[in-house]
């Protein structure tokens, strides 16, 4: 069976091999390539931020986990490594939701100023222009194709269509409920730090990679402007020397934006009420499209089966 997968994000690539991989004949259309997109500027560390429903939010980033922890181990090209890092909050709470599906998730005994509590665990971080990559030619080499195209609706000549649009979701949907939420982020020269930094009660963070460190962010509802603000990339900048001083003589590499596709929920189902062919719509997965990416194509799996037999 022919399934058209809409998007080579995060997304499109991975329900893409978990088709591709089950038998299926598998073809990607996307206006973006893969490091052109949004997925392309995400940090990425596996954390389960900006996506809802909570209960499926949960399920889908622990089967994600295994995976990530799996690839880590396995395969030493596809750009995921497992990093020890530190969440820091300002004031103490209850642990998050998914504390319990991390191995080693420990609260600190004392947080330093001004933070008033955190824990500390070991995450995938996801190199994504190297994973992208990676993920495409895993797609390529079991058959599966990617081509640019800009659809103005989703496809009807096929079989079957997955709708892994991302913000796009909001014309092919269509999908008003779809909003972006615009991240901004600064690539400095990778100056030998070895974990990653959270400010859980802003937006700062310090994710390291192999060559260079990525520091965020900001979460700007309703903003398309693809454009880095130079003011956003000072306070940043500033707000990242005072959670980690080695960041200080690092140099600059470059800017990057992303617009976040986030939504109420997920939509992750069939449609049924597309009259040409069997639509799956899987989109809107806020900041969390890489934590959840595993476990949502599991379930686009799951659901082609059922649907094919
Ligand atoms: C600054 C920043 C930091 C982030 N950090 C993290 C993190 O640490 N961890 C994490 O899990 N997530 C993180 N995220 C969120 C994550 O990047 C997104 O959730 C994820 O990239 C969404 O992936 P996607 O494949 O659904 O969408 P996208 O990556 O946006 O891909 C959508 C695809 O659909 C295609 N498309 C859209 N419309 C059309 C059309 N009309 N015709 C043809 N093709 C179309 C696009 O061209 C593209 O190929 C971050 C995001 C940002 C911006």
């Amino acid at each position: 069976m022919r399934v058209i997968v809409v998007g080579a994000g995060v997304t499109g690539l991975t329900v893409g091999v978990r088709l591709v991989e089950a038998g299926y004949e598998v073809h990607l259309l996307a206006r973006e390539l893969p490091l052109e997109t949004t997925s392309a500027v995400a940090a990425a560390l596996w954390y389960p931020y900006r996506a809802h429903p909570i209960e499926r939010v949960l399920a889908w980033s622990q089967r994600s986990l295994e995976e990530f922890t799996a690839l880590a181990g396995g395969d030493e090209d596809c750009g995921v490594v497992m990093r020890a890092g530190v969440e820091l909050v300002r004031e103490r709470g209850d642990v998050p939701g998914w504390a319990p599906a991390v191995p080693d998730f420990a609260r600190l005994e004392s947080a330093p100023p001004p933070y008033d509590d955190g824990w500390r665990f070991t995450a995938p971080v996801v190199e994504m222009p190297v994973y992208l990559t990676w993920l495409r030619r895993r797609l390529e080499r079991a058959g599966g194709t990617v081509t640019r195209m800009a659809l103005s609706a989703l496809p009807d000549q096929a079989d079957m269509v997955v709708n892994c649009s991302g913000i796009g979701a909001r014309l092919l949907g269509p999908d008003s409920d779809v909003i972006p939420v615009r991240g901004q982020v600064v690539r400095l020269a990778q100056v030998g730090v070895e974990e990653w930094v959270l400010d859980g009660s802003g937006l700062t963070y310090v994710v390291p990679r192999s060559r260079d460190i990525i520091v965020g962010g900001t979460d700007s509802e309703g903003e398309w402007d693809r454009g880095p603000s130079p003011d956003a990339a000072d306070q940043m900048l500033a707000r990242a020397v005072a959670l980690v001083p080695e960041l200080a003589d690092a140099p600059v590499l470059g800017h990057r934006v992303g617009l976040r596709p986030a939504r109420p929920t997920v939509r992750l189902e069939r449609d049924a009420s597309s009259p040409h062919q069997t639509l799956i719509h899987c989109y809107g997965h806020g900041g969390a499209g890489v934590t959840l990416s595993w476990g949502c194509a599991d379930e686009v799996l799951g659901l082609v089966k059922g649907l094919t037999g």
